[in-house]
């Protein structure tokens, strides 16, 4: 596989580019090709309308990247869908499949385990593997949607993995999934996930995406943030705000900064009070989630009385904020423990 070239992670016109420089093939050629990538083939002979000649020398220059489901989880509460899929060379990331009033939504990775060490949750606690391809972005979307027989029509990209830290691929992950000719999901229902990669914010900001920036902020101080979150030692929060309102102001979209509630680390009134003034003036909504209890972590999640004093408090400087409705909790243990859970039976029966 190594010497073969990713087919799925072009673009419609590179791919046009590509094929007509390598075979002299017509630019319809190159659209039947990518019309049956993006319908989610795992191999060229299921492209029925190309000739046997051009499919062996497709498969002779090139592989189809494709997610095979190796467990699959369903909730009884909500048919929340969670899936582990592996890759071509045998790593593993999850998926998960939320059905809500306004379509399907689908929480796709996008790195093979994540460098930024956050010790609430399980994805960081299992270190990094490597980054994610655009065409293993799209194949988490299209195995989803093939074994569910559902059209998914919103993307977030909160599952394993910091999507910044594997910024070129991410991007034209987005680029390809909102196109028309691929899978054609706006950017407008496509919300990106961010521990607060500061510079990388400034560079996607640049690019001009509708989609939704979520921040992922759970503190609203350096000294809970850098316990709990590495990667603000790096990045203050002072500088990461001024890079969420600098967002926020040039391309006009409010930004959803997430907060996990953890009993006793970040949920006092003082901690709302402070997040409260930070907070002010910015275009934003706050999520407030219940933290995830992950094995080994030692966190608990925070009483609901808890909850409505953080909305409260926000809500007097004009933020509002929400509880984020729990689905699959039945199946769930936050992204990237049903990966460990596997990896370490598998490293135990060894
Ligand atoms: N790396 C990105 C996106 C993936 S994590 C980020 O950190 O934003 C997706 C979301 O799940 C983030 O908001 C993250 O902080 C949150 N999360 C991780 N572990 C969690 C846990 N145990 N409980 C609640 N939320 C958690
Ligand atoms: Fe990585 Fe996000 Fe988990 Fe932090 S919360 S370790 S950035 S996946």
């Amino acid at each position: 596989m190594t010497d073969l070239t990713d087919i799925k992670s072009f673009s419609l016109k590179e791919l046009e580019e590509e094929l007509s420089a390598k075979y002299s093939l017509p630019k319809f050629r190159a659209r039947q090709v990518y019309k049956w990538l993006t319908l989610g083939v795992s191999t060229f002979d299921e492209m029925t309308d190309i000739s046997k000649e051009l499919r062996n020398n497709l498969s002779k220059s090139y592989y189809i990247s494709v997610a095979i489901i190796e467990k699959k989880l369903i909730s009884v509460y909500d048919k929340t869908v969670k899936y582990l899929f592996r890759f071509n060379d045998g790593e593993f990331v999850e998926s998960v499949v939320m059905h809500y009033h306004h379509g399907d939504t689908i929480c796709i990775s996008t790195q093979v385990g994540c460098k930024m060490g956050c010790t609430f949750c399980a994805t960081g606690k299992s270190g990094f593997s490597r980054n994610l391809l655009p065409s293993e972005m799209l194949s988490q979307i299209q195995a989803a949607q093939k074994d569910l027989g559902i059209r998914i029509s919103n993307i977030v990209l909160m599952g394993m993995g910091e999507p910044l830290d594997n910024y070129d691929n991410v991007v034209k992950f987005l680029r390809i999934v909102s196109s028309e000719e691929s899978l054609n999901i706006g950017m407008r229902h496509i919300s990106l996930s961010t521990c607060g990669l500061v510079n990388k914010i400034y560079e996607l900001e640049k690019e001009n995406f509708q989609l939704t920036l979520s921040v992922s902020l759970h503190a609203p101080n350096n000294e809970i943030r850098s316990r709990t979150m590495p990667v603000n030692k790096k990045y203050p929060i002072e500088d990461l705000l001024k890079a969420c309102r600098h967002y926020a102001n040039v391309t006009g979209r409010r930004i959803s900064f997430e907060y996990a509630m953890i009993s006793g680390v970040n949920d006092s009134n003082a901690c709302a009070e402070e997040l409260a003034k930070k907070l002010k003036g910015i275009l934003c909504h706050v999520n407030l989630i219940p933290v995830n209890e992950v094995e080994g972590t030692g966190y608990k999640k925070s009483k609901t009385e808890r909850q409505k004093a953080f909305i409260n408090i926000l809500g007097k400087v004009g933020i509002t904020a929400t509880v984020r409705r729990t689905l699959g909790s039945d199946i769930n243990a936050s992204c990237g423990q049903l990966r460990r859970n596997t990896i370490t039976a598998k490293n135990l029966s060894v």
